[in-house]
């Protein structure tokens, strides 16, 4: 099966993506691919990609699924930079004892924020 080029794929979007904010276009060199998969047996590709508009600074990640001829893309406006969402990516994921922990945090919380952040 046909594999798609993911450099000219990303040479397509920073061509056709525009920056849901100001409307500039993306320059290929501010696109970041997070994450990619290509189908052995179908004509299909996901992609992930993070960019950060060099006109208003926002950043927006992209969800773009490749089927045969058809593109569909999410965009999703993120306050999460290049840096970040490489940081985060290796990340596991939250679980419910993460939310359940952060619940009980916040109920026996006192107010006192300098005491909060300090480091231990
Ligand atoms: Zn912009």
């Amino acid at each position: 099966m046909r594999k798609y080029d993911i450099k000219k794929v990303l040479g397509w979007l920073g061509f056709m993506l525009q920056c849901p904010v100001c409307s500039t276009k993306y320059q290929v060199s501010n696109i970041k691919v997070l994450d990619s998969h290509q189908e052995e047996d179908f004509p299909e590709a996901h992609l992930l990609i993070h960019s950060d508009c060099h006109k208003c600074k926002s950043s927006v990640m992209f969800n773009i699924d490749i089927s045969g001829p058809d593109i569909f893309t999410v965009i999703a406006k993120t306050d999460l930079t290049k840096k970040d969402s490489s940081k985060f990516s290796d990340f596991p994921a939250l679980a419910l004892d993460d939310c359940i922990q952060i619940h009980e945090s916040i109920q026996s919380f006192d107010g006192d924020f300098i005491k909060a952040l300090k480091t231990k």
